[in-house]
């Protein structure tokens, strides 16, 4: 496993890169907009990891929501598993509670599923699979 990405909760990607890529110097690799979570989102690869933007498409979207309350800032962390199906039935073995009992379609064509922050000790932890493992 590695962090896959960091996800940031920003009100523009567009503000927001002022700081990422023209203060800090990262690369914008990939935008997309991802219909089924209401999000904009931008990738900016950092070492083997990433830093992902997450700009809401309205207030009524989780990232939307979750400005609305607790403002920007680092709304999860996203772990690269291989096999995100044998992941969500171990964690759920163990009684961890999930938002996501089946993955779903994320950002570039990987598999996602959400765990709650409650397991989690605060924390919203994304598990990511890439597309073209396992399935
Ligand atoms: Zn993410």
């Amino acid at each position: 496993m590695k962090i896959d990405h960091l996800g940031i909760a920003v009100e523009s990607i567009e503000e927001a890169l002022a700081f990422y890529r023209d203060a800090l110097g990262l690369t914008l690799k990939h935008t997309e907009t991802v219909a089924d979570q209401g999000v904009n989102v931008a990738m900016l690869p950092i070492g083997e990891s990433r830093v992902e933007l997450l700009e809401p498409t309205g207030p009524d979207t989780p990232v939307g929501k979750f400005i609305a309350k607790r403002g920007p800032g680092i709304h999860h962390i996203c772990i690269a598993v291989d096999d995100i199906h044998a992941k969500l039935a171990e964690l759920k073995a163990a009684g961890v509670q999930l938002i996501d009992e089946t993955p779903r379609p994320g950002a570039e064509g990987c598999l996602v599923a959400f765990v709650h922050p409650k397991g989690s000790k605060g924390v919203l932890i994304e598990l990511s699979q890439k597309a073209g493992h396992g399935e």
